[in-house]
Parts: structure tokens; C-alpha cells; sequence
């Protein structure tokens, strides 16, 4: 019921607030620009509707009176409508103008104030923007007026006059005719500057100089938008303070080829170590039809995978049974994954092998005696486990519970895997429908990184050879194989 002109911060999304975060899960329309942190809409709910009001690609951004005219349409709907804007959105976000014509059309609105990039971007980059012995007032100034232009709203001699530290925004390209105008303005050419770029992002970076220097300085180092300029004394204290280090992925493009379903959680700590991830799942999980699993007479039940557990369980669920129907049966998970999602059933699995694929799975089962053994698994897994067993003697049954099958990719998608660094492949079925999809999109210099020795078995046997496979057979052994590689790379 009301429209609330929310703040999202710089660009590092632990700078987003409690209370945004808040508002954005509860949204039903959200109207965003550009410079929000990319993970910002995540928390959105599946129905809301996301309108992006940014510029793509230098391409005109919307009209500001668009962006007012939906804001009170939404608004005047009754739904919650969340304005997101980067940084704070009084600081040069023309917030002022869309709470004005709300309060004019009577819609109710709140606003929820943000980190601004003048003060995040200058603490990230080791500058305090005050300071008791260099600067006790700050001033943030828009660069985006030409000072040259007589209908300049600015006062650069005041500002040449301001006994404290400038924050220019939006002053990247005026950069030389800004420093010029303050030098004149009787501003000493030997003052501390610094630029930010990008601050509190991945790939920021920060450049310093004087008054008199920091234009080149910008050029020959490339300083592009969006970034701040920061004049005064503090400038200089960059060099004792800076402390941000890149996340060891940033400038990473790292393509994800899991299951749509599953692969929040791999892009989502890929995205928390600074890489960019393009989503292309390339398969899809289908449960099978089929009655819930009967227990009886079994002394082992193993399962391999999340997918086998969560669908095992919907299938007792759906008959009205619960875990209990699995007490007394010794239960073996092939990784920890699985074995999580046992437990979030309130099952602590017995077995959990040290490697954690078929084979590593047969020898933690080597000392555990089984009569007969119940495999819960996907309809194309190998036989490794069950044939292991049987040779011992013991009677197998293999229970299928779901399917992979292939998710076509989006044209998107498509394009972005010529762009990727790395293609993540987490199993065989990603393997097979990946290069099926996108084979033919893969860049020469794309590194390729597999779970583990099935997984780069499959993809030897379409003729990649794995650039990178995991030590550890599981999600976190697969990022911690390729931020190994990133770094010696
Ligand atoms: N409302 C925003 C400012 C919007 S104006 C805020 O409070 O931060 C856009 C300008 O903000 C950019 O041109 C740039 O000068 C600055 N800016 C925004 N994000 C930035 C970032 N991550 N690093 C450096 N400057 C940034």
C-alpha cells in the first residue's frame, strides 16, 4: 500500500540494509536502475513484477516522468511498490523528484535511506572522507554540469573555497575542467586526489594523484564511470589505509551447468568470491511417478544424490509416511550434499565415504555387513554400486527415482558461455547435455572444471580434456578447485 524509495547501497550486496532487503522480499512491483548491487533481486518473490528503469548499453535510460507516471500507478493500486536505486536515494538520485510527485498524487510513501557511493566507495578505497586532523566538513558535489557553462548551478569558487573535502559524483568526464576550475578558483594544485571506480564491487579500483595530475591520471589509467572523485587532504591517506582487497573471482566469468533448481547455491558463493556467473543449466531434474519405497526386509539403503533423498521422501510423503518408515535400516549417503538432506529429515547417515563417488562409497561399505541392499538413485546412474554389492554376495535392488532429461538454454544464456572463463560441470548429465546445447559456444580459452573423475571421465569422452577436476567431490571442492586454478592462472 505504499511506495517506498529504497536505497541499495553502492554495490557490495552486504551494504544493502536490513530494512531493503526487507521491503524488496515483500514487493509486489519492483522499479530498479542500474547501479543496484547484483544480487539485489534475488530475495524478490516469484510474482513480483521487476521493471528495470536503467540505461542499457549507453542507451537512453526511461524518462523520469515515466518512472513517476508507473510509480503512481502502481502505487495508486494498492500494491507495495519499491523504488530501488543505487546508493542512497536523495544523493543525486532525483529521489526528491518522484517523493514530490507522489506526495502530489496522495500516495502515501516511506523512504528507506542507503550507503552512498561518496562515503562507501572513498572507505573502501582507504579514504575516511573526514578526518580530525585533514578535513572536518564534506561536501558532495555533482561533476555532471560542464563548470565552464554560465547556467552552471554550481558556485565553483565557493566550492575552491570549501574548507573540506570535495566528493564529486558523476565527474568523470568534466574531470579536467573540474580540477582546472578549482585550481583557479585559488584551490593549491598540489592537493591529494583519488578516484574510485566501481568501489565496493569485485573489480574495483582506485587511482590517486593531485588536483593538477589526476585528469591524466584518469586517462592513461582509463578511469571510466561509474566513479567518484575525491579532493582534499584525506585523498593522501589512501596509501597507509587501503585494505580492500579483490575477492579472488572478481573479473571471473564462471558459467553454472547444474539444474536450474540446485544452482542457487553454487552461483550464489561463486558470485560472494567477486565471480560473474552465467546460469545455463542445461538439465533438468523429473521425478518419476511411482508408490512410496516399502523398506521391508532391507538392512541397507543407499542414496546418492540430494535429488534421490528430497524425491524418496515426497514419495513417502505423498503416502502419508514419514522417516519412521526407514528406522532400523543402516542408511549410507554417497557425499556430504546428500547427506544433509538426510538430515534435514532427521536422518544421521552411517555411512558417509571419504571420496565421495561410487567407487569411494564400496570401499566405506567394505567392512558393513549386507544381506540385501535397496540403491535409491537417477534411471542413468552406473551400476558401480550395485554390481560391487552383489559380487559380495548381498541381493540388490535399485529404486529409480527421477530422471535427468535436457533444459533447453535460452538464447542469453547461449551467448553468454562465449564470454565464460570457466564451465562448471557437477555431473555426467551435465556433461552430455551441455556440449550438446552449447558445445559449439565454447571459447578456446574457456577452462573447464569437473567434480570429480566420473564427471571428467564423461568429458574426455566427448574429447575435452578438464582443465580443472576437484579434490573433493562436491560443491565445495569444486570452488575451491577453481579458485586455486584462478589464482595460479
Ligand atoms: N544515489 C547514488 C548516486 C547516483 S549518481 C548514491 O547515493 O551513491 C551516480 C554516480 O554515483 C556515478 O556517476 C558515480 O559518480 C557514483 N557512483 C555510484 N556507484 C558508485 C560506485 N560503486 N563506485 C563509485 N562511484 C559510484
Amino acid at each position: 500500500m505504499t511506495v517506498y524509495l529504497v536505497g541499495a547501497g553502492p554495490g557490495d550486496p552486504g551494504l544493502l540494509t536490513a530494512r531493503a532487503l526487507e521491503l524488496i522480499a515483500a514487493a509486489d512491483v519492483i522499479v530498479y536502475d542500474r547501479l543496484i548491487p547484483a544480487t539485489a533481486l534475488e530475495g524478490a518473490r516469484e510474482a513480483a513484477m521487476l521493471v528495470y528503469a536503467g540505461k542499457e548499453g549507453g542507451g537512453p535510460s526511461m524518462p523520469q516522468s515515466e518512472i513517476e507516471r508507473l510509480l503512481l500507478e502502481h502505487g495508486s493500486q494498492g500494491k507495495n511498490v519499491v523504488r530501488l536505486k543505487g546508493g542512497d536515494p536523495y544523493v543525486f538520485g532525483r529521489g526528491g523528484e518522484e517523493a514530490e510527485s507522489l506526495r502530489a498524487a496522495e500516495i502515501p510513501f516511506e523512504v528507506v535511506p542507503g550507503i552512498t557511493a561518496g562515503v562507501a566507495a572513498a572507505a573502501y578505497a582507504g579514504i575516511p572522507v573526514t578526518h580530525r586532523d585533514a578535513a572536518s566538513a564534506v561536501a558532495f558535489v555533482t561533476g555532471h554540469e560542464d563548470p565552464t557553462k554560465p547556467e552552471s548551478a554550481l558556485d565553483w569558487d565557493a566550492l575552491a573555497r570549501f574548507p573540506g573535502t570535495l566528493v564529486v559524483y558523476m565527474g568523470v568526464r568534466q574531470l579536467s575542467v573540474i580540477t582546472q576550475r578549482l585550481i583557479a578558483g585559488g584551490r593549491p594544485d598540489s592537493e591529494p586526489a583519488a578516484l574510485v571506480q566501481r568501489g565496493t564491487l569485485p573489480d574495483q579500483r582506485s587511482v590517486s594523484g593531485t588536483l593538477a595530475t589526476i585528469a591524466e591520471v584518469a586517462q592513461t589509467k582509463k578511469i571510466r564511470a561509474p566513479a567518484i572523485a575525491i579532493f582534499g587532504p584525506v585523498a593522501a591517506l589512501r596509501e597507509r589505509l587501503s585494505w580492500f582487497s579483490p575477492p579472488p573471482l572478481a573479473g571471473r566469468v564462471v558459467a553454472v551447468t547444474r539444474a536450474r533448481a540446485q544452482a542457487s547455491g553454487l552461483a550464489s558463493r561463486l558470485r560472494a568470491l567477486g565471480a560473474e556467473v552465467v546460469e545455463a543449466p542445461s538439465i533438468r531434474i523429473v521425478a518419476l511417478e511411482g508408490p512410496a519405497p516399502d523398506f521391508t526386509g532391507y538392512d541397507l539403503l543407499c542414496l546418492t544424490s540430494p535429488n534421490g533423498v528430497r524425491i524418496m521422501f515426497e514419495r513417502l510423503n505423498t503416502a502419508g509416511r514419514d522417516a519412521r518408515a526407514i528406522a532400523g535400516l543402516r542408511v549410507a549417503a554417497i557425499g556430504p550434499g546428500t547427506a544433509r538432506a538426510l538430515a534435514e529429515h532427521g536422518i544421521t547417515a552411517d555411512i558417509v565415504p571419504e571420496r565421495f563417488v561410487a567407487e569411494g562409497l564400496v570401499e566405506a561399505l567394505a567392512e558393513v555387513p549386507v544381506s540385501r541392499a535397496l540403491i535409491a538413485r537417477a534411471a542413468e546412474a552406473r551400476d558401480v554400486l550395485p554390481q560391487a554389492l552383489r559380487d559380495r554376495g548381498a541381493q540388490v535392488d535399485v529404486l529409480t527415482l527421477y530422471e535427468t532429461v535436457a533444459e533447453p538454454l535460452a538464447d542469453s544464456e547461449l551467448d553468454a558461455i562465449g564470454r565464460a572463463d570457466y564451465v562448471t560441470f557437477t555431473s555426467s548429465s551435465t556433461v552430455r547435455f551441455f556440449l550438446d546445447a552449447a558445445g559449439s559456444r565454447l571459447s578456446a580459452q574457456t577452462r573447464l572444471v569437473s567434480i570429480g573423475p566420473v564427471t571428467s571421465a564423461s568429458l574426455r569422452q566427448r574429447g575435452h580434456e578438464p582443465h580443472v577436476e576437484a579434490a573433493r567431490h562436491d560443491i565445495d571442492g569444486l570452488v575451491q578447485a577453481l579458485v586455486a586454478d584462478a589464482a595460479g592462472a
